[in-house]
C-alpha cells in the first residue's frame, strides 16, 4: 500500500503565528519540529495499518521544513522547491491515498492563519464558480489520479471545510480557532496521539472514501489584494481581466488550472 503524505505548516497544533511558519520568525525551529512529529505520527498509523510505501511532500513555503534526521522510517521526503506539481508533486495514480496534514482554512474563512496559497497576494479563488482554499485545489489534483484524501488535520475550520468537500474523510482538528492568530490547541503529545490514530483509521477504512473530481474545462478566477496585482496577472497569455481586482483563465483539467493559478500568483507577486 502507498500512501502520499502533503504537509503544510499553519494547521499544526501550537502554531498560530507568521512567526512561526516563517524561516526568519524567532519560533520556527521549534514549529518545524512540531510539524515533523506530527508528520511521524501519521506515518506510524499509516505503516500499524499497513503502508509499505510513504512519501511525505514538503508543502510550506521553500519547503524545506521538515526535519529529514528526525523522519520516522520507513517515509520518505520530498523537499525543496520549486516543483512542477508543488503540494501535490510526486503524486500519481499509483497510490493508494492521500492525507493533507497541517492544512488550514482558505482565505476568507475564520480558520487560524487563513489563506490561500500566497497570504500577500490572493483576496479569493474560484474554481467553476465555487470558492476554493488550498484543500479542495489539492484535492482535486489527488482526484485527477483517482486517488482519495483519506485524512486531513488542522483547526476545526479546516476540518469544516474537509467535511463539506469529502465524504468519509477521516478528520483530526488539533486545535480549536479562536480568530485568525488564536487557537486551543491539543498538547503536543495529544496531538500525536488522534492524528496516529487517524491515520490508522483513514487507511482501514479507506474503501469508504472516493476521490473527488472537478468538471473540465476547469473555469478559474482569482481575485487579488488590489488592482495593480491583477494587472500584473493579466498579461499571462490567455488570462482575462474579470474587475479591478480579478482575473479569469480557463484550462482544460485541474493540473492546467493549478499551474495557471501558481502563474497569475507569482506574477501578482511581483508588485506590492
Ligand atoms: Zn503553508
Amino acid at each position: 500500500m502507498k500512501v502520499f503524505f502533503s504537509v503544510d505548516m499553519e494547521g499544526i497544533s501550537g502554531i498560530v503565528s507568521w512567526d512561526q511558519t516563517s524561516s526568519r520568525g524567532y519560533d520556527y525551529a521549534r514549529a518545524r519540529k512540531l510539524m515533523t512529529e506530527e508528520v511521524n505520527a501519521a506515518v506510524r498509523g499509516a505503516v500499524r495499518a499497513g503502508a509499505k510505501e510513504l512519501l511525505v511532500n514538503d508543502s510550506h513555503n521553500a519547503m524545506t521544513n521538515l526535519l529529514i534526521e528526525e523522519l520516522q522510517s520507513p517515509a520518505r521526503l520530498l523537499t525543496g522547491s520549486p516543483k512542477p506539481g508543488s503540494m501535490m508533486e510526486g503524486l500519481d495514480a499509483t497510490f493508494d491515498g492521500v492525507m493533507l496534514l497541517g492544512y488550514h482554512a482558505r482565505m476568507n474563512a475564520r480558520g487560524v492563519l487563513s489563506h490561500t496559497y500566497s497570504s500577500r497576494t490572493v483576496g479569493c479563488l474560484w474554481l467553476n464558480g465555487q470558492e476554493a482554499g488550498e484543500l479542495a485545489l489539492n484535492a482535486y489534483v489527488a482526484g485527477h489520479y483517482d486517488v482519495p484524501v483519506l485524512m486531513v488535520s488542522g483547526d476545526n475550520q479546516l476540518v469544516g471545510e474537509a467535511k463539506a468537500l469529502i465524504a468519509d474523510v477521516t478528520e483530526v482538528t488539533v486545535k480549536e480557532t479562536r480568530s485568525r492568530y488564536a487557537a486551543i490547541c491539543l498538547g503536543a503529545e495529544d496531538a500525536r496521539r488522534v492524528i496516529e490514530e487517524g491515520a490508522y483509521r483513514a487507511l482501514i477504512m479507506k474503501q469508504r472514501v472516493r476521490p473527488v473530481k472537478i468538471k473540465r474545462p476547469v473555469q478559474l478566477e482569482v481575485a487579488f489584494l488590489h488592482s495593480g496585482m491583477a494587472e500584473a496577472a493579466e498579461i499571462m497569455p490567455g488570462a482575462i481581466r474579470t474587475g479591478g481586482t480579478s482575473v479569469a483563465f480557463q484550462a482544460p483539467d485541474i493540473l492546467a488550472a493549478y499551474k495557471a493559478f501558481r502563474t497569475l500568483v507569482t506574477l501578482a507577486g511581483t508588485v506590492q
